[in-house]
């Protein structure tokens, strides 16, 4: 059995086609399914009974398991989901001023080893299907009895490590009939996979880019990050460059301030020189403390400063105010908690 959140229009039509059916009912089930989130096939007056009963021996109608759910005083709120495997993922949602934005994980686990993060702490186990990251933000949505209007892929995994499934669910959640999330109102976040950035210039859809940088230099960043061996600082920003010549659209990159490694004046200043100031954006992020981790968060006077150098430099730059620090909100934390009980 498979889910139907694993398919796109597209693959609906080829199915329709395989099956001798017309088409175009592809938009029609998009819109059952995403629109009207009907729970039995059954409802899909406009389709035909024999292809309804095809669908049913074929497919499910599925949902994640939700363990715990927890509401933090500024908010925000995090779901523990478990798959039908048995594995926990974590899903984060903010109440932002301009909306409410879900934060999807993209993988069980991450392969990525960043030292400073709880993710990593967990070796990758397995992909997320699309449909896993797409009822993510039909649950959330559900349980929290909210329309949903931005999506950020920055929860556990990396996403272009699940790269064919991450596309298939932006398209999915983007779509007119359906969930509806507006492509500029979409980021995914890469710690750095140099030649996913180039090929996702290419995909059609206006969905904003991140990039995880952390660091201005290849010793810093060789330290905290283990991509970096693979793909060093200058290949990256070469990435980047030519994702914003194919798309025009504006990169952001995150920065987290950490106490005494990447927090300096030196480091601001390497951070201008490395970046200059046509089409990017910094999101300077306070680093989140984690119990089983040697880091500490930059103090405050660091990071205002910090955020100063680059002001004066005229960069578009935010010091992103922290949000469910007091729910492990911070990547990993609340699902490795679990584990260990
Ligand atoms: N693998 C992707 C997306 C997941 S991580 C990536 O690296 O971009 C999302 C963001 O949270 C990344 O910028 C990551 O470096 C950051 N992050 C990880 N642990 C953190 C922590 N404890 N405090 C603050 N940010 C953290």
């Amino acid at each position: 059995m498979q889910s139907i959140y694993n398919y796109t229009e597209e693959m609906w039509k080829e199915y329709l086609i395989h099956m001798g059916e017309k088409p175009f009912r592809a938009s029609q089930m998009m819109e059952w399914f995403y629109r009207h989130r009907i729970q039995n096939f059954e409802e899909m007056s406009n389709i035909s009974k024999k292809f309804i009963a095809h669908l049913k021996e074929n497919f499910i109608i599925d949902s994640l398991k939700c363990v715990t759910r927890q509401k933090s005083f500024d908010g925000t709120q995090k779901f523990l989901f478990e798959l039908s495997d048995g594995n926990l993922i974590e899903t984060v949602l903010m109440n932002h001023n301009y909306g409410y934005s879900v934060c999807v994980t993209s993988e069980v686990g991450c392969n990525m080893g960043c030292v400073f993060c709880a993710s990593g702490m967990k070796k990758k186990l397995r992909n997320l299907t699309t449909a896993e990251m797409v009822l993510q933000v039909l649950m959330v949505s559900t349980l929290a009895e909210i329309r949903v209007s931005h999506v950020v892929v920055m929860g556990i995994g990396e996403p272009f490590d699940n790269y064919d499934n991450v596309i298939n669910f932006l398209k999915i959640i983007n779509h007119a009939k359906g969930i509806e999330i507006g492509a500029r109102h979409i980021t995914v976040s890469t710690c750095g996979l140099v030649p996913k950035i180039r090929e996702y210039a290419s995909f059609d859809l206006q969905v904003n880019l991140a990039i995880s940088l952390h660091a201005p230099k290849n010793e810093i960043r060789d330290q905290i990050m283990p991509i970096n061996k693979r793909y060093p600082i200058e290949e990256l920003m070469d990435a980047v460059k030519y994702y914003i010549s194919i798309t025009g659209r504006r990169v952001t990159f995150e920065y987290i301030l950490l106490r005494d490694i990447n927090d300096t004046k030196e480091c601001a200043n390497a951070l201008a020189d490395l970046i200059g100031k046509e089409n990017i954006y910094v999101n300077l992020i306070p680093y989140n403390e984690v119990i089983e981790k040697p880091y500490k968060r930059s103090k405050e006077e660091t990071m205002r400063a910090f955020y100063d150098t680059l002001y004066k430099r005229g960069i578009n730059v935010q010091l992103r105010k922290e949000q469910g620090s007091d729910i492990d909100a911070a990547c990993g934390q609340l699902r490795s908690k679990h584990m260990k009980k």
